[in-house]
């Protein structure tokens, strides 16, 4: 996919690096090329700075309110008519792991003992 990066805006055609604020890959090839440090494209929000200003004050829980006791039961799920999909379009995260080299489960080696017991 070509992409115009904006390096100076944070924003990519992909759409990911406007969202999350975190390059995408065609925003840390076009810092690369511009000679620029990775970690200066991400966004200081998600900087220790912004995090320990967020928590610098204490968070006291409230105290005279009253919270009003109620039961929570799941949602009603309604299907729609039809045959349900099966397939979805998959996120960033599942498709980063299946490109993995590492296989999330190992293939097990199966003996001809195992081989009949399946069979059956
Ligand atoms: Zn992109």
């Amino acid at each position: 996919m070509d992409c115009v990066v904006d390096l100076e805006h944070g924003k990519c055609d992909c759409g990911v690096y406007a969202v999350e604020k975190i390059p995408c890959s065609h925003a840390i090839a076009a810092g690369t090329s511009a000679s620029l440090h990775i970690s200066t494209l991400v966004c200081p929000v998600y900087s220790k700075d912004f995090l320990f200003a967020g928590y610098s004050e204490n968070i006291y829980p409230c105290v005279g309110q009253q919270v009003e006791k109620r039961t929570c039961f799941p949602t009603d799920v309604k299907r729609g008519p039809g045959r349900q999909k099966k397939s979805r379009w998959q996120s960033w995260l599942e498709l980063s792991r299946m490109r993995g080299r590492k296989p999330r489960k190992q293939h097990k080696v199966i003996d001809a003992q195992n081989a009949r017991k399946l069979a059956i």
